[in-house]
């Protein structure tokens, strides 16, 4: 059988930005330039074609890697840092092992993970560009651990992690917030935080499973006394998951700005993080609720308020904290991260001197 061109054998998995290949010859580099590969990754694990690339002026990295192995998450971290130098100057880049089908496809894949692919993309993206890929065990479980929790397709293990991420930042200390992620819609069932739990310290397999009664149907652990506002959220706005934190700044403002029934965020360059907006000059208002121990009165209070108003992405409890909701766990997250960072702001703004 003769070997397929060089031409032949390169595969995009970015269009016109990075590609695989079979270990090319000294004499095929000129074809490589010619259809715009402006640099080369060898993942060989001995350095023969070195030579030719240092003579070719071609900018080159080596990341040694045996045959049918996994690289290392440093060898994955370097090689993203050197496709984006590179793209950056303007140079698409090729990588190559031997046939260019297991060492070479996992470092695409890294590539793809690493900039915030899901595994099964990855996968699905690889295929496309080359259906004769052939990965090993080792090396499809290295991409798998390359998944952040947060993208993870286990919902309990992507919710733990979110839970672990908000306490770190001092938005839900101690026993302090809730969190659920909504496993379907009608019937709603939730995966929720158990109550009374160090919120830095919920495994996987401690979430509840929580019917659209409230009640616990698996799971060790008693629901949170909150569970009924979660359960008026998601089936009011459908959201994919609601969190709900206790911080600083949202308790202090929700006292504050509590006579007007909102606080206004407008100005913040941040608030583009939020669903539909476009603009830091967008009138991003939070509706502030008063604080209640009455779950029942309060969660009918809630879902009176979303079918009033729509397009919400969170709300406030007076002197108690914010709950964020998004149609995805990941979109929840971020939410979160936008109010309570622009909350900080607010806060911040209001203890400046005034400029005369
Ligand atoms: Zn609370």
């Amino acid at each position: 059988m003769t070997q397929a061109t060089i031409t032949e054998s390169l595969w995009w998995i970015i269009p016109g930005k990075l590609a695989g290949m079979r270990r090319p010859e000294c004499d095929e580099l000129d074809t490589l330039q010619a259809i715009g590969i402006g640099a080369i990754v060898s993942v060989m694990d001995d350095p023969s074609n070195l030579t030719f690339y240092e003579s070719a002026e071609i900018p080159y990295h080596w990341f040694p890697t045996k045959g049918g192995a996994p690289p290392t998450r440093e060898q994955v971290g370097a090689f993203r840092i050197f496709v984006e130098e590179q793209l950056a100057a303007g140079r698409a880049i090729s990588v190559h092992c031997s046939s260019g089908r297991r060492r070479t496809a996992t470092f695409l894949g890294a590539y793809l993970i690493l900039t915030g692919a899901s595994y099964e993309q990855t996968l699905d993206a690889i295929v496309q560009a080359n259906p004769a890929v052939e990965m090993r065990a080792a090396q499809l479980n290295f991409l798998k651990s390359l998944v952040p929790p947060l993208y993870s397709s286990d919902l309990r293990k992507a919710l733990s992690w979110v839970v672990a991420d908000i306490h770190s930042k001092g938005w839900a200390q101690g026993t302090g917030g809730n969190f659920s992620a909504a496993l379907s819609h009608q019937p709603t069932t939730l995966l929720m935080t158990p109550s009374g739990v160090d919120k830095g310290l919920v495994q996987p397999d401690a979430l509840l499973e929580i019917d659209a009664d409230g009640q616990v149907v698996s799971g060790k652990g008693k629901a949170s006394a909150e569970t009924l506002l979660h359960l008026a959220i998601v089936e009011s706005t459908r959201a994919g998951a609601v969190l709900h934190t206790h911080s600083i700044f949202g308790t202090l403002l929700s006292i504050h700005y509590a006579p007007l029934g909102e606080i206004v965020l407008s100005g913040y360059e941040m608030l583009k993080g939020l669903e539909g907006i476009r603009t830091h000059e967008a009138q991003v208002s939070i509706p502030i609720m008063a604080n209640s121990q009455n779950m029942v009165q309060l969660s009918q209070d809630i879902r009176c308020l979303l079918q009033q108003r729509s397009g919400l992405n969170g709300l406030l409890l007076a002197g108690h904290g914010l709950y964020a909701w998004g149609d995805t766990l990941f979109q929840a997250r971020r939410h979160v991260e936008i109010i309570e960072f622009c909350l900080e702001l607010a806060y911040r703004q209001l203890t400046l001197p005034k400029i005369t």
